[in-house]
């Protein structure tokens, strides 16, 4: 099963004969060739059909004898661009291009117009070439002005993330001048691309006639080996992902024993792996991915600062993106938070609060504040200081001598039998008591994500930061998980009108596509550290890549999309839908609780309902339910015994059904298996 995906530089080039010719040319090498031409507009009515000339052709050309709704699944009858004609689905075009190389040995796919040509609202024909997994042959007008067409149509193939296999120009003038005779050593040079056929403009012009300048033999030669290669490609990578790759909370040795899974591209909240199977992301690739992936405004900023600078370091210079985000940052964040430290991850964002909280005491009158207040289950990522922070001994426990001491109290859990009252009490008398040595409060706002996705019960938050107020300790709220509004608000410290010290922020900033973190505090933390060179008083941390430009880009666009698509907004439906569509859960025969937290939830699943008893860890039900959901084509990573559903907040209500049903469905399969009951 292979195919060939052939576009144009523009519209008029002659696809559609290109794509004739070549079908009548493997036609004549016993080739049972198929053709496609899914989407065609400005057809024709006759007989109640919508008909469309070149889909005849193609068939005329290719010999095969598909009916029409195969060939061209859209058939519309006014002449504008596709997303105007009507709606298209990828979903329909792909199954259909499925069944016709089911049934021919190699398909080949006219494209509408060019390769920028809108399909719908976000996507284009481009999207569609790469959806179909297909290498494109580009078709060019032989004419003045087609070395630039050629290398504008060049730079957006590869620029989508496709195989190019070459170059045909069509309609040279019978007795072509020297721009047009140099025209394909030029291509072939400047676009390092083979060209593989030039074709005269012909008096009489048949596929036949075409078919005679064109190197059939080179691009079967190609479209062949290609599919050879695929299958070795897969096993090579999975090969060398196993004797290379070192994969984070990973254990190596169960790792080694199953075939990887690779992934190669992504489109909305779609992943797909190197053999073409596509998952819907149900975690948001770790909680980072919020508007979809390769959102086309995201994708622009990248490539607009790609083509400006790259990096350049913020020690001794600054750089325009890192500037306009940090106002942006400042601009949507709680009250009071005025300046912004940028980093690379979430663990780094929370080491930075903690050292500056740190420095602030020891500079400014009370030196001897410096311990932490942490709660058990926390999670603020691996590095020793955010680990000294964290609460959850599974991970954590073995680095117990590296780790700085502090305070730890429990946080509210109540399915688990600890409220928000013991919560606060506990606080409270730590505060109480240690209150010389204490120089912040660490918290996770709104739920305890790695933990199991622990909520909190609406209001502690806010007692939190007033215990904090009284005792004179810093807030530090750690929104590395549900910052960007993953519970429903941009944060989740603004739900209760919390105003912490230090936030930070990471996860979704970059809307999923670079690391970048960023600590936020107030003028009074920051005045703390003013002072002349010799005072020392300097903050002395700094990342190669802090306030990288490509980044901070993508980041500021990401909070543009917030307010254009109106995200937050939009985003109040589908959080009531999500909730309907949990409710049949907590029936579930091994479902302790289910927890939501706007588009964030978790599901406890416990080995008895009644007496709450968790699974041995080691049963890895967790790892089996997903297992079992990777076979329906959803992608979730659990937590231990607790099923995270965090999809990005641009997946559709359908999709939303579709990730919860599958999920309910592996669920039921998994854990209620007849032996159960017994
Ligand atoms: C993921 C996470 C971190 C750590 O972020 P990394 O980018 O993985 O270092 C810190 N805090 C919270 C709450 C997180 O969810």
């Amino acid at each position: 099963m292979s195919g060939l995906f052939i576009t144009g530089t523009d519209t008029e080039v002659g696809k559609t004969f290109v794509t004739s010719a070549l079908a009548w040319a493997f036609r004549r090498r016993g080739i049972d060739v198929g053709v496609m031409k899914p989407v065609v507009t400005g057809c024709r009515r006759g007989k109640g059909l919508l008909l469309s000339e070149d889909a005849n052709q193609l068939l005329r050309a290719s010999g095969a004898d598909d009916p029409l709704d195969l060939v061209s699944p859209y058939r519309f009858e006014p002449p504008v661009a596709p997303a105007v004609a009507g709606k298209i689905s990828f979903d329909r075009i792909e199954e259909t291009y499925r069944i016709l190389a089911r049934r021919h040995e190699i398909v080949l796919v006219e494209g509408i117009g060019g390769l920028l040509v809108p399909l719908d609202a976000k996507r284009t024909v481009a999207d569609l070439a790469r959806r179909l997994g297909l290498p494109v042959l580009i078709v060019a007008r032989a004419c003045l002005g087609t070395i630039n067409h050629t290398l504008l149509t060049l730079e957006t193939a590869r620029s989508a993330g496709l195989e190019i296999l070459g170059v045909v120009l069509n309609r040279r003038n019978q007795r072509p001048s020297l721009a047009e005779r140099t025209n394909p050593q030029v291509i072939r040079k400047l676009g390092k691309v083979p060209v593989l056929g030039v074709i005269p403009d012909l008096r009489r012009p048949s596929p036949g006639k075409g078919a005679g300048y064109l190197k059939t033999a080179a691009i079967l030669r190609q479209v062949r080996s290609r599919q050879i290669q695929a299958g070795r490609r897969v096993k090579r990578l999975s090969l060398l992902d196993r004797r290379r790759i070192w994969h984070p909370f990973t254990q190596m040795a169960d790792w080694k024993k199953v075939e990887p899974l690779i992934i190669e591209s992504a489109q909305g909240v779609w992943l797909t792996d190197v053999k073409g199977r596509r998952y819907l992301d149900g975690v948001s690739s770790l909680w980072v991915n919020l508007h979809g992936h390769r959102h086309p405004d995201l994708d622009a900023a990248l490539r607009r600062q790609a083509g400006k600078v790259a990096h350049s370091t913020l020690l001794g210079a600054a750089n325009v993106p890192s500037i306009e985000l940090a106002d942006a940052l400042v601009r949507i964040t709680p009250q009071g938070l005025t300046r912004v430290f940028y980093s690379d991850s979430g663990s780094t964002a929370v080491e930075i609060a903690l050292k500056m909280a740190f420095q602030y005491r020891r500079q400014n009158g009370s030196p001897g504040c410096w311990r932490f207040v942490h709660f058990v289950n926390a999670y603020h990522g691996d590095t020793i200081g955010s680990v000294s922070v964290g609460g959850i001994d599974l991970f954590h426990r073995i680095y117990a001598p590296l780790l700085f001491k502090g305070f730890k109290v429990p946080a509210p859990y109540p399915y688990r039998g600890v409220s928000s009252e013991d919560s606060l009490r506990e606080l409270r008398k730590t505060l109480d008591s240690h209150r010389e040595e204490i120089a912040a409060v660490v918290v996770e706002p709104g739920c305890q994500g790695a933990a199991g996705i622990i909520t909190q019960p609406p209001g502690w938050l806010k007692k939190v930061e007033r215990v904090c107020r009284e005792s004179g300790v810093f807030l530090i709220a750690d929104e590395v998980a549900v910052g960007f509004g993953r519970t429903g608000t941009m944060f989740a410290c603004q739900k209760e009108g919390v105003r912490p010290d230090f936030l930070c922020v990471a996860k979704g900033l970059s809307g999923g596509y670079l690391p970048l973190a960023a600590t936020l505090t107030t003028e009074k933390v920051y005045r703390g550290f003013l002072g002349s060179t010799g005072s020392l008083r300097t903050f002395f941390h700094g990342h190669s890549y802090t306030g990288n430009p490509l980044a901070c880009a993508v980041a500021l666009e990401n909070l543009r999309i917030f307010r254009r698509e109106r995200v937050l907004e939009r985003l109040k439906p589908k959080i009531r839908l999500f909730t309907e569509e949990l409710g049949p859960f907590k029936q579930l025969l091994h479902v302790g609780e289910v927890r939501q937290r706007g588009l964030i939830a978790g599901i406890e699943l416990v080995r008895d309902k009644v007496r709450r008893t968790p699974y041995p860890w080691e049963e890895k039900i967790g790892i089996r339910v997903c297992q079992s959901l990777r076979e329906r084509g959803i992608l979730l990573r659990p937590l231990g015994n607790v099923i995270v559903l965090m999809p990005p907040l641009a997946i559709s209500p359908d999709e939303l059904r579709f990730l919860c049903r599958e999920t309910f469905a592996a669920l039921r399969s998994v854990t209620e298996r007849p032996l159960d009951r017994i």
